[in-house]
């Protein structure tokens, strides 16, 4: 069975969470079984082994779990993107539209050195308005965008496209059609 078959048939779908006409791809039965983790952090690491990344960047909160692993396995470090209020020193701040009002997330300033090399990692990609306000965080604090790196990817929602129109690399390990 291939890793994409494995994770279509672990990755729990749950309707109306957190409201009513989402179907939520729940990653926690993943967590249960480390020999299916550690096939995933090989397959999230394979298009960036023996490229240019210098960082990690996970965004808060699912997208530190195989965010931090997939630092490690690079060798490089790994950088939090947090929900406003939670980072404890000086921070770059981006909102970015929900559908229903707006978010912020939140990067230490110190947290890369210009011209560091970032691979954006969370677990889910749907209208990419969380991935791309991560890009801009990154460029805020004078960092390159290397891809993005994703579980999940929601084929029938905007944010695959807009990333593929911004010209930066995406990879995912499942893609969901409709
Ligand atoms: P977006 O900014 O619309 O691309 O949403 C991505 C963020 O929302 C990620 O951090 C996901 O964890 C979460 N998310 C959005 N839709 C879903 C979904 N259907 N199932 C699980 N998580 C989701």
């Amino acid at each position: 069975m291939s890793l994409t078959e494995k994770l279509q048939g672990a990755i729990r779908e749950v309707a109306d969470f957190p409201k009513p006409g989402i179907i939520f791809k729940d990653i926690t039965p993943l967590l249960q079984d480390p020999a299916i983790c550690s096939e995933i952090v090989q397959a999230l690491a394979r298009p960036f082994v023996g490229s240019e990344v210098q960082a990690v960047a996970g965004i808060e909160s699912r997208g530190f779990l195989f965010g931090f692993l997939l630092a490690q396995y690079l060798k490089v470090p790994f950088v939090p993107i947090r929900k406003e209020g939670k980072l404890p020193w000086l921070a770059h701040r981006q909102s970015y539209d929900l559908e229903y009002g707006s978010a912020v997330i939140e990067m230490h300033r110190d947290a890369l050195t210009p011209g560091q090399r970032v691979v954006i990692h969370d677990d889910l990609l749907a209208t990419g308005g969380t991935a791309l306000a991560a890009s801009r965080l990154i460029e805020d604090a004078g960092g390159v965008v290397l891809g993005y790196s994703f579980l999940v990817e929601l084929g029938f929602l905007p944010g695959p496209q807009l990333i593929k129109n911004s010209g930066i690399p995406l990879h995912s390990l499942v893609q969901y059609k409709g």
